[in-house]
């Protein structure tokens, strides 16, 4: 069974949707989520000109929980009455059958009105330091505010992060005000208006665990980044985070708590995602495509009218996966292994490059981060861009040469750029002519 009225299972994340790799959607301040760029949602209205959307799952969560705290009405009110002298009459609110649900119903709009105010109170501050925020989300595990910019300024993100859980503390403390001037007898009112002093109070406890990428975790890395790099101080808060999660995840097991598992998961994911993007964004600093590429003049290419077994002989041959297609010099197209095998083994023959190669290329400025290009084929789900100079094709990068260079750069702690490049085993190597290659 769900215990609710024990521990909040509503989570609150700012997510930072400055654009770098990020791995896994959903993320947070971000990743979470990446999560919630991948969010199907729609725009309920605005507050203080931030859009307020409805994820999809929201419309889940909502019956959910209105369904069990409607279920749970005769504990709940034992432990308003008990704690607060609530005076509730448990009988009153169930003389319909649907009384509870509907009650209950009340009190879950109410919770997200709670949350809702927990993110504004994030972002009011975000934005009274000049970050802008995207939306503010309501879904599955809770809201989450978008901030487009993430501030690498601990006192600023201690600030961000604390305004959240105390607004809810705030929104807990008016609940209970109002609790205490409704007249006994008032039993619905005095229900959902003692049950929503609890849950703001323990959103708001819940929500200062130190699990990054929720608010407590923010103030903990904000207080780390005091004294050491952030990306060292995101690591460290990231590990603590993911520590807490298997620790919230074993707690949900136990306790048959289905929603904190999958906070637990969550929360596992977002902290390894931001850490990673933190961790590479900062590894990659002033590292650009160019640094990486393979440049034009190294690549091997293959023409247009190449069959495709040729073409897979090659591949294997030479052992790579990907190459530019060029016509007279001109690029005209990228040719991957994927590719080539949708076509049949016995009609290997009779196809040709062109019929199978992609037209619609993706591009990276050559002067653009390398993590930059990174998150561009993540976001496409492709291996491979081409790096173009203006209007001029210069090179090839792929997720491999990323990769390499991230680990270079990660076990060697440095590397100079302007003499040698790093040899990558699986790196495209030279041997095609210098063809002057015009990008369309
Ligand atoms: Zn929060």
């Amino acid at each position: 069974m769900m215990r609710i009225h024990t521990v909040s299972p509503v989570t609150s994340v700012v997510e930072n949707t400055r654009p770098g790799p990020h791995p896994l959607p959903g993320s947070v301040f971000k990743t979470l989520p990446p999560v919630s760029t991948h969010m199907k949602s729609f725009r309920i209205g605005s507050l203080f000109g931030i859009p307020i959307k409805l994820d999809l799952t929201f419309l889940l969560v909502l019956p959910l929980f209105a369904y069990l705290i409607g279920a749970q009405i005769g504990p709940v009110v034992e432990i308003l009455n008990a704690s607060m002298g609530a005076g509730i009459d448990a009988a009153a609110l169930t003389t319909e059958w649907w009384l509870p649900y509907l009650v209950g119903l009340i009190a879950a709009i109410g919770l997200f009105v709670g949350v809702t105010l927990h993110e504004l109170g994030h972002s009011l501050i975000a934005q009274r330091y000049g970050y802008p925020i995207d939306s503010i989300t309501l879904w599955l595990f809770g809201g989450i505010a978008a901030l487009s910019e993430m501030p690498e300024d601990w006192k600023q993100e201690f600030n961000i992060a604390i305004a959240g859980p105390i607004v809810s503390v705030l929104v807990g403390v008016a609940s209970y005000l109002l609790f205490v001037v409704t007249p006994v007898g008032f039993n619905g009112t005095r229900f959902v208006l003692g049950y929503l002093a609890v849950l703001n109070v323990a959103l708001a406890i819940f929500n200062m665990l130190p699990a990054f990428p929720m608010d407590g975790g923010r103030i903990l890395r904000a207080l780390l980044a005091r004294s050491r790099p952030y990306a060292r101080a995101t690591q460290q808060a990231a590990s603590i985070g993911k520590l807490f999660a298997i620790f919230m995840g074993l707690f949900g097991l136990l306790a048959f708590n289905i929603i904190l598992i999958g906070v637990a998961f969550f929360v596992y994911i977002a902290a390894s995602a931001e850490a990673q993007q933190v961790t590479m964004k900062a590894a990659f600093e002033g590292v650009t495509v160019a640094d990486i590429m393979t440049p034009a003049s190294d690549l091997h290419t293959v023409s247009p009218e190449t069959t495709i077994e040729d073409l897979l002989q090659r591949m294997f041959r030479e052992r790579h996966t990907g190459y530019p297609v060029l016509e007279d010099g001109h690029l005209v197209g990228l040719v991957a292994l994927s590719d080539a095998r949708e076509i049949k083994p016995v009609e290997r023959d009779a196809y040709r490059v062109e019929d199978v190669m992609s037209t619609d290329l993706k591009t990276v400025e050559a002067t653009a981060d390398a993590s930059d290009a990174l998150e561009e084929m993540q976001k496409n789900g492709i291996g491979r861009l081409l790096v173009v100079d203006r209007e001029d094709f210069v090179g090839l990068v792929t997720r491999t040469d990323v990769m390499t260079a991230l680990d270079i750069v990660q076990q060697s702690g440095s590397i100079d750029f302007s003499g040698e490049r790093p040899a990558a085993d699986d790196r495209e190597q030279a041997d095609t002519t210098g063809v002057d290659n015009r990008w369309p």
